[in-house]
């Protein structure tokens, strides 16, 4: 049988353009937040629907699975793509900006979303030039803990058939289009959250000797905290420490009873990651009993750091070679410390989290993902959908 070749599939996707812009834009102005994506999870099931493909709804709340059975074969390879927006007032004056208040897709999972059905629509044109079974997995809610990653695992989207590799593409503005960016091994951050709660004693401004002042308590809190990563932490091994919210006091003249900090701790390793809350906890309760306070110090766990698996990483790579040439891909030098629920499904089987440069300066889509006016060039659609499927074409070849 005759292949489909990666020229072939490239000109495929190409002709696709208007189709996947179509969906993405779609998708872009009506965003929804995690575990209310119903509207992209109907589009997704009907694209799914109209081609072929066996769908499951409803999974994980909004999560949409669906399934392709190509030529008999044993192996089956799933493609995930994420669906949520976040709670951000775009900055836009595009025709497709988001028409939800305080709404957007500021992270690019219109574009994952939409690269996912531009795979499944021509992995279903091309069933007879694959062996074994194709899943994609559109997920609910990746943005924030506990996110629908996790729970479709416990759906089951992992079995019937069972995966045995998994990919998903990331839409990424700040690299240019034309590139996929991947590397293999750790890739992003373990992400825990941390509340600290500083117990003082209230009363009036005037007597402070008469209160125990968890404002004051809190700056040296703050201050002491900055030494676990400077000064605890071995200077080559990635560690994150933010305090991201302090909240306390009533009024100008009223010494605050209480303050709560919350923060994050991100590292790399498990062994980091079991040791930065331990330490954080144990500086500030000690410098709260120095001044009198009490301390509380409670964990929220995130996600595991996000390892990339090194032959699916291989795959992936080769693929996007053939698509988009030698220069074309980057090879990322480090992780970052961002954190991505697709960890687990990571954890679970050989996987590989890859980026889809959309960056195009003269276009003015050169920001950051979560930024306001994060907005990236349509033809990376193109290119990420063409990478995932001469991915799944390779790794199921006949
Ligand atoms: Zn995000
Ligand atoms: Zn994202």
């Amino acid at each position: 049988m005759k292949g489909l070749t990666p020229r072939a599939l490239q000109r495929e996707a190409q002709a696709l353009f208007t189709q996947l812009q179509k969906w993405r834009r779609k998708i872009h102005q009506h965003p929804e937040l995690g575990f209310k994506e119903h509207r992209t999870a109907k589009l997704a099931a009907e694209v799914l629907r109209k081609h072929g493909w066996d769908i499951k709804t409803g999974v994980a709340g909004t999560g949409v699975v669906g399934v392709l059975r190509g030529l008999p074969g044993e192996k089956t390879f799933a493609i995930r793509a994420d669906m949520d927006a976040l709670p951000i007032a775009e900055q836009s004056k595009a025709p497709y900006c988001s028409q939800v208040p305080g709404v957007m897709h500021a992270c690019g999972h219109d574009g994952n979303t939409t690269m996912g059905l531009g795979a499944a629509v021509l992995l279903a044109r091309h069933r007879s030039q694959f062996k074994g079974q194709v899943k994609v997995v559109f997920q609910p809610c990746e943005e924030s803990p506990p996110g629908g990653a996790e729970a479709m695992i416990r759906a089951g989207v992992l079995h019937k058939p069972r995966v045995d590799a998994i990919i998903a593409g990331h839409m990424d503005a700040t690299l240019p289009v034309g590139q996929i960016a991947l590397r293999a091994g750790a890739v992003m951050a373990a992400a825990d959250m941390f509340k600290l709660t500083i117990q003082g004693k209230g009363g009036h401004g005037a007597f402070p000797h008469r209160s125990v002042d968890a404002i004051a308590i809190a700056g040296h809190v703050l201050a002491g905290l900055q030494n676990l990563v400077s000064r605890e932490v071995d200077p080559l091994e990635p560690a994150v420490l933010t305090i991201g919210q302090i909240q306390g006091g009533s009024a100008f003249n009223v010494i605050a009873e209480t303050v709560t900090m919350r923060g994050t701790l991100r590292s790399l390793t498990p062994a980091m990651r079991r040791e930065l809350p331990k330490r954080a906890a144990g500086i500030a309760q000690g410098i709260c009993r120095a001044h009198r306070a009490q301390c509380r110090f409670e964990l929220e766990p995130g996600h595991p750091a996000l390892y990339n698996h090194t032959g699916i990483t291989a795959s992936v790579r080769a693929a996007a070679k053939k698509i988009s040439g030698p220069k074309g891909v980057v090879e990322l030098e480090r992780p970052e410390m961002t954190g991505e629920d697709f960890t687990y499904f990571a954890a679970s089987v050989p996987a590989c989290f890859f980026r889809v440069g959309g960056r195009n300066a003269a276009k003015g889509f050169v920001n950051d993902w979560h930024h306001p006016a994060f907005d990236f060039d349509e033809n990376a659609l193109v290119i990420g959908t063409a990478v995932m499927v001469q991915t799944a074409l390779d790794f199921l070849a006949v």
